[in-house]
């Protein structure tokens, strides 16, 4: 544990000792990264933190997953159409398929009529085969018969009624296949009329997707539609929440004196699970190092990120800091940030895990994982390079009945709600890191520079889309 012991934490404002604070790797090059990496002075800036932990964590190895789990994954194989799509001419309506020269010039006073010398339904086999004078009633998507050229729709017949009159198709009882009818086409077709080409969607050879798409609903559907039932993608990152305190009561469960419920963990799985991850929700671990160690001990065999909060600060109990310091594999820093300044980062145990500690109000953790921890579980998944790694940034006008303050040096993120018709943001509640409800109706988050030290009402400010 650091014994410096009156540095302001998290919790509370600081003063301008923020930046003759020690060199962020005091304990000498065992950090993750470059051992150099960092700023001279005490504090890191948002950009330097973010850019460490983006240099030190790579993509995932690729592994083959069926279908529907690969949903959100990078692939990392060229697709290759096997067989041609659709892999057969068919009907696209319901209708009859017929010869052209049959219908040339039919029409509602001189209809054609042909003889129905059976149905086609979508997946059949066995075709019949449609001679002069004949026509087969076919369903959207069935095979074009052998001998038919054409497909008229059942709504320029008169549906085999015999009536003259358009109708509708009778149900299949009605006209057992095989069975002798007729039907009235009151237009002619032209050659390959509602027929759909076989590859006329995509020919067999052809590149489906490429290596680097990401599998969204329509590439799964088109990677089902050609066969595929297994894909080679980066897996989605199993991240492991880790809530620290001995405060803290599981939510259901009666609330005794002197403690408060788990929300970090709840809100960080769920925005692990929002951000692409796997996500297990560790309950509440105790401020004890041993227990801690354990812990995390246990749960790196199923992690590919580790983010536990609270017990980064200075404070008596901080227990993420006492444990995972001794052995210099996570960094603990300060950022020159509000919320959020005490924050951990290393890459943990035999597989070099990266692990993220962020602190422990409950905003201070969320908005640490906008700003971290998302980006790293894009970069797991690959897709680091992506706008989408970090969420959407935008300029927006400060909307509000008088001026912010700002702590001087520090990048501050206050939470808001942004009106994109008005181009505005409106700050809701303050800047006290522990105010839950003011988060949860926020939308964005303000950011205000660490240049800044008050924001007038009317100023242009970056925001954070938090989607
Ligand atoms: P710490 O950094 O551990 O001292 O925590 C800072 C503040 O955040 C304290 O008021 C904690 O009670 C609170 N806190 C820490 N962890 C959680 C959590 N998982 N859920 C809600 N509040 C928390
Ligand atoms: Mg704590």
């Amino acid at each position: 544990m650091s014994s410096s012991g009156t540095a302001p934490s998290d919790h509370g404002h600081t003063g301008p000792s923020d930046h003759t604070g020690p060199s962020a790797h005091s304990h000498g090059g065992e950090g993750p990264g470059d051992p150099c990496a960092g700023p001279a002075r005490g504090l890191w800036s948002v950009d330097e933190h973010l850019d460490d932990i983006l240099a030190a964590v790579a993509p995932l190895e690729p592994i083959e997953l069926q279908l529907p789990d690969a949903q959100g994954c990078v692939l990392v194989e060229d697709v290759t159409v096997p067989v041609a799509l659709p892999p057969f001419d068919n009907s696209s309506m319901d209708g009859y398929a017929v010869r052209v020269a049959d219908v040339a010039g039919a029409s509602e006073e001189f209809p054609a009529v042909l003889t129905v010398i059976g149905d086609v339904a979508a997946g059949a086999g066995g075709l019949p085969e449609v001679g002069p004078g004949q026509a087969a009633r076919i369903m959207t998507g069935a095979p074009l018969p052998p001998g038919a050229e054409a497909v008229v729709p059942v709504e320029w017949t008169d549906g085999g009624t015999g009536e003259g009159a358009a109708g509708t198709m009778r149900p299949a009882s009605a006209a057992p296949e095989g069975a002798a009818g007729e039907v009235r086409v009151h237009r002619p077709a032209e050659a390959r009329a509602h027929v759909r080409a076989r590859g006329s969607d995509v020919r067999a050879g052809e590149l489906a997707l490429a290596a680097g798409t990401v599998l969204g609903p329509p590439q799964i559907g088109l990677l089902a539609a050609i066969g595929r039932g297994t894909v080679r993608v980066r897996p989605r990152p199993r991240v492991v929440v880790i809530s620290t305190g001995s405060e803290l009561t599981q939510p259901g469960e009666p609330l005794t004196e002197g403690r408060i419920y788990d929300s970090n963990s709840f809100a960080l799985a769920a925005a692990a699970r929002d951000a692409g991850a796997i996500a297990y929700r560790v309950g509440a671990v105790a401020d004890d190092a041993e227990s801690l160690r354990a812990a995390i001990e246990d749960q790196l065999i199923r992690a590919d990120l580790l983010v536990t909060t609270g017990g980064v600060s200075v404070g008596a109990y901080d227990v993420v800091k006492e444990a995972l310091t001794a052995d210099g594999e996570v960094d603990f820093r300060k950022l020159a940030m509000q919320p959020g300044k005490p924050q951990g980062f290393g890459m943990i145990g035999p597989d070099h895990t990266p692990l993220l500690a962020l602190p422990g109000n409950p905003v201070s953790s969320y908005v640490s994982f906008e700003l971290f921890v998302r980006p790293a579980i894009r970069a797991l998944m690959g897709l680091a390079d992506r706008p989408d790694t970090q969420r959407p940034r935008v300029r927006a006008v400060l909307k509000a009945d008088r001026a912010l303050s700002s702590p001087a040096g520090r990048r501050q993120f206050l939470r808001g709600t942004y009106d994109a018709e008005s181009g505005t943001v409106t700050p809701v509640g303050g800047s006290g890191s522990h105010l839950i409800a003011a988060l949860a109706h926020a939308d964005a988050l303000l950011v205000v520079p660490e240049e800044a030290t008050g924001v007038e009402p009317g100023t242009e400010l970056e925001v954070v889309l938090l989607g």
